[in-house]
């Protein structure tokens, strides 16, 4: 048996700041989390810059700039992979060594790619935080896809939740404003008039009758940051209005944020005051 040490170092903490301790299987060993309350918090300058991020069919996403960032390679291989190694578990019998052992390298692929992902996702989230003040995306939860009957934007998904994740994460950690809009019509209105443009799903461009010529998801992000600043703008107003925080908009927003910020990872290192640390025992 090895052991392999994690990300950070244990020894270097206090034994009364680890608040919790999980054992954890995965298919390539057992880990060992422990939950430690620490601030890791860090004040940035402003940048004067703000951003919307819109999630295409095509590329991971589109940015209010016009900037679109592709979809890293490893996701198309990543799926050939797991089709060979699921084929390869079909092909063995029932019960045999050999199909176990075909279902531990199924189990590893799958577990490479997650991490692949959410090594990719992090390195992104944390760079767009960091240069930029505020960043608006789409909320769009499952309820939500299938409202719109866009299935095909369900492959990337699961990128998509775990970017999310770490986009909130790193708003916390850095000090920047991160807001969830909600997704409707931010690709059908004319980001230019507010026009409703009706298109469907093949058509690439927006072109509205104003003049206003984009690339449909630059159209889309521009909304989503235009939606966001009006959100952030109304904070108080709005909700005291009402008096009902979680019809409106805004309150959806912070009921989802805070939601998010209960779940296990990222989540629990988003409160800005909390690390995990990995330590993992690798099984020969
Ligand atoms: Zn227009």
């Amino acid at each position: 048996m090895s052991v392999n040490q994690g990300t950070w170092d244990l020894w270097c903490f206090d034994q009364k700041l680890i608040k919790r301790v999980r054992v954890v299987q995965r298919a390539d060993g057992y880990y060992v989390q422990f939950c430690v309350k620490i601030d890791n918090s860090e004040q940035l300058e402003a940048t004067g810059y703000t951003i919307g991020l819109d999630v295409g069919l095509k590329d991971f996403y589109t940015d209010s700039d016009g900037y679109s960032e592709p979809n890293p390679r490893f996701y198309r291989k990543g799926e050939k992979r797991l089709k060979f190694h699921q084929r390869r578990v079909s092909r063995k019998k029932k019960g045999s060594t050999n199909r176990k052992k075909a279902i531990n390298r199924l189990g590893r692929t799958h577990l490479k790619i997650s991490r692949q992902r959410e090594e990719h996702a992090k390195i992104l989230a944390r760079c767009v935080i960091r240069s930029n003040d505020l960043v608006a995306y789409e909320d769009l939860r499952v309820k939500n896809l299938v409202k719109n009957h866009c299935l095909a934007k369900s492959i990337n998904d699961a990128g998509w939740y775990k970017f999310r994740e770490w986009l909130e994460h790193f708003g916390t950690k850095f000090g920047r404003i991160t807001v969830a809009v909600n997704p409707a019509y931010t690709s059908q209105n004319c980001s230019s008039c507010g026009e409703v443009v009706k298109k469907s799903l093949s058509t690439r461009t927006h072109v509205c009758k104003c003049g206003c010529q984009l690339d449909r998801d630059h159209n889309a992000a521009i909304n989503i940051l235009t939606r966001a600043l009006g959100t952030v703008g109304h904070t108080g107003t709005y909700q005291n209005a009402r008096g009902d925080s979680t019809s409106t908009l805004l309150g959806s927003d912070l009921v989802e944020q805070v939601g998010s910020l209960n779940r296990e990872s990222p989540g629990i290192s988003a409160m800005g005051s909390v690390k995990l640390v990995y330590i993992s025992f690798v099984q020969k």
